[in-house]
């Protein structure tokens, strides 16, 4: 594709695989611990070699099941070692990796089993009846196999070939040479929570991969050290949790997997006992955590660095982690069609000397490119935008882990110029740093002018008595949309409509003020932890505001 150099280097060509990774991690750092609080209950603790020993067995029982090259072999199943040993043991084999989110609806699961052409299907036994809800309308999966014990399986079940994950370990022995071949080819797939029309697959690539995997361990993205304890609070079904079973072992750090137990007792009380230093998730899990340790007068002990995404951190959810649990937030940005990771926030040398405020702005930003990713903000008729830090439009994305079409060519050809359309509408500073205004579905369009919802749910969020906020475009008879604030309050506190109105005195330009505010118990939250505004603005489409 590219021309070649009449003088090529003389480097050794290895491809770049994924077997690489927990090959050299259970060579190197043989003995650091994983630890996973499992769906049996109870917790399970061992090293990257036996991790190791295991994908490999895994490997050989895929082999002796017929699953080839290209294959695809679908997983249903939450954070753990079994989980590991398939991420390992399905692609480094070179068949192909289908994490799939049990949160969707049972004919979404059916149907991206059938648009993957899954031939099988791995899963906790804590979703048999997920699985038993599917099974007859699943057309290409030869086979389904329980992630557990003999002990585990059921006595009668309806689910064709079901085969027991420890019983076809067992009958393998470890002795298996990873192939070497192609780095170009799937490794993974992993579907969009598709909130309008069906899920679209992302198919990445052992190259892919693997780049995103050293990139996103470098200082300024996650910093994982072999002196880190880390904590995928990310799902492994939702993209990859951010790349952490990659880089994780790459760095030889511990990690430590909580299972399906994601509630802030039980994540604070696994932090604590296995001295976690590191974590990430989407903003909704971290408001679980804070609330128990506010509640309970709690302070973490070793717990440092996280890097919060999916969704805008609020401002007031950094604040409370720095200055109440010295926490350092990194807020994260990207999504399933870039591996996910492309900016990463921090302060340059020339921030340090700033006041707090000052810095806590430029950390709210959702950052900085990693090296790999190329971005541009781009006006409705594609002219490239400053970066001024004010001037705002479409996002582009450009690298070697971005998605440059989808899985069957589902949606057509969804390149700009060589460029990736990311729905999202940022401003870029002359520093580089990129931060979200909105998504483009979720702008409000008043009049013509953009409304973006992000900085009207932080000043929310930002009152003592606001748990959560959203904010939805409504109709208005003149305006064409106009905010409506959905707000929940923290629990035992008060503050009425007019005193969260009042909060936004002098915080936004007027004709951003939401027009009105209701209150709720709770907002509607999708399969990857984030708020669905098409159920809300679903809701409240007759909702008559007070200015109308
Ligand atoms: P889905 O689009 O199915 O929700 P993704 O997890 O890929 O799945 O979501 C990517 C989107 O999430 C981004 O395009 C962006 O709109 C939003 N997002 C991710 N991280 C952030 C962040 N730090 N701030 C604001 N929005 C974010």
């Amino acid at each position: 594709m590219y021309p070649q150099s009449p003088l090529m280097g003389q480097m050794m060509n290895q491809p770049l695989l994924i077997s690489g990774i927990l090959e050299f991690a259970a060579r190197h750092y043989a003995n650091s611990e994983i630890v996973s609080q499992r769906v049996e209950g109870d917790l399970h603790r061992y090293t990257f070699r036996d991790c190791h020993r295991r994908a490999r067995q895994l490997a050989n029982a895929l082999e002796a099941l017929g699953v080839r090259m290209g294959d695809r072999v679908g997983t249903l199943a939450w954070n753990g070692y079994r989980h590991l040993e398939a991420y390992y043991g399905v692609s480094g084999s070179g068949a192909v990796l289908h994490t799939i989110n049990p949160r969707l609806h049972p004919e979404q699961l059916a149907y991206v089993c059938n648009h993957a052409e899954n031939q099988y299907l791995l899963f906790d036994f804590c979703f048999l009846p997920i699985v038993e809800a599917i099974a007859a309308h699943c057309k290409t999966i030869k086979g389904y196999i329980l992630l557990g014990d003999a002990d585990r399986m059921p006595a009668d079940s309806k689910i064709p070939n079901l085969l027991c994950y420890e019983d076809l370990l067992a009958a393998q022995t470890d002795e298996y040479a990873w192939p070497r071949f192609d780095e170009n080819s799937a490794s993974t797939l992993c579907y969009t929570s598709g909130t309008t029309g069906n899920p679209k697959g992302v198919l990445y690539s052992h190259r892919s991969t693997v780049l995103h995997a050293y990139a996103s361990a470098l200082p300024n993205v996650l910093n994982v050290s072999s002196r880190d304890t880390v904590m995928p609070v990310v799902p492994m079904f939702h993209v990859n949790a951010w790349g952490l079973p990659y880089s994780v072992p790459l760095s030889g750090a511990k990690m430590v997997f909580p299972g399906p137990a994601l509630d802030g007792k039980s994540v604070y009380e696994l932090m604590e006992a296995e001295k976690v230093t590191f974590s990430a998730g989407v903003p909704t899990v971290w408001l679980g955590l804070i609330n128990y340790a506010l509640q309970n007068n709690l302070k973490f002990s070793t717990f440092r660095r996280t890097v919060i995404g999916g969704s805008a951190c609020p401002p007031a959810m950094m604040n409370t982690l720095i200055d109440e649990f010295g926490v350092e937030v990194i807020h994260g940005w990207g999504m399933t069609e870039m591996s996910p990771l492309g900016t990463t926030g921090g302060l340059l040398t020339k921030h340090m000397e700033l006041p707090k405020a000052e810095q806590r702005k430029i950390l709210q930003k959702q950052g900085h490119a990693i090296y790999g990713v190329d971005m541009k903000i781009v006006d409705d008729d594609g002219t490239e935008l400053p970066w001024d830090g004010v001037a705002y439009g479409n996002l582009l994305v450009q690298g070697p882990w971005i998605a440059a079409r989808y899985f069957k060519d589902e949606g057509g050809d969804v390149l700009q110029d060589g460029w990736f359309p990311t729905g999202d509408v940022a401003t870029i500073d002359p520093d580089g740093f990129m931060q979200i205004t909105d998504r483009s579905k979720d702008v409000i369009k008043s009049g013509g002018e953009w409304i973006g919802t992000i900085d009207l749910e932080n000043i929310a969020m930002s009152h003592p008595a606001v748990m959560q906020a959203a904010c939805i475009g409504v109709f208005h008879p003149k305006w064409d949309e106009r905010p409506l604030l959905v707000v929940v309050r923290r629990p035992g506190q008060d503050v009425s409509r007019e005193a969260l109105l009042a909060h936004f005195d002098g915080k936004v330009a007027k004709w951003w003020l939401p027009d009105d505010v209701v209150f709720a118990d709770a907002l509607p939250v999708g399969g990857t932890g984030k708020i669905q505004k098409n159920k809300l603005r679903e809701q409240y489409k007759e909702h008559r505001l007070p200015t109308a």
